[in-house]
């Protein structure tokens, strides 16, 4: 997608320091970070929202959460834990339309979220 920001920093027209990649995904710091870790985990392919997954995105998926589980442990906020989120459209507060998984760590999490 021409226009989207996360596409350009999936295709390098935007650099960002990489905290992991590889051919499907990749993960980079928040600009705007909620916790001491506080990374955004994204496909390379462009999905606008959670809404927007098909059936053929079963391992895409499914790689952005086996992705998470590496980044904790090189982090090593294994043991500690995190807390991961996929924010859809308005009510889920979503305002980068390429679907993105929050990782946020390094300290302890509330609930209900806000
Ligand atoms: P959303 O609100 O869509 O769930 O999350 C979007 C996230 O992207 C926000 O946490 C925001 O801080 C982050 N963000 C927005 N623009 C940029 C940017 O240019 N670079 C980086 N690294 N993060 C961004
Ligand atoms: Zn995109």
């Amino acid at each position: 997608m021409k226009d989207c920001l996360f596409c350009k920093i999936s295709n390098e027209t935007i650099n960002v320091e990489k905290i992991y990649e590889n051919k499907d995904l990749i993960a980079f710091n928040d600009i705007n970070p909620q916790a001491p870790f506080h990374i955004l985990i994204i496909p390379r392919k462009h999905i606008s929202t959670i809404n927007d997954i098909e059936n053929q995105d079963k391992i895409l998926i499914g790689e952005l959460f086996i992705a998470a589980k590496e980044i904790a442990k090189q982090n090593k906020i294994s043991k500690s834990g995190y807390r991961l989120i996929f924010n859809c459209n308005e009510n889920g507060g979503q305002t980068v339309f390429h679907i993105h998984l929050h990782m946020l760590g390094k300290r302890k999490m509330s609930w209900p979220p806000g």
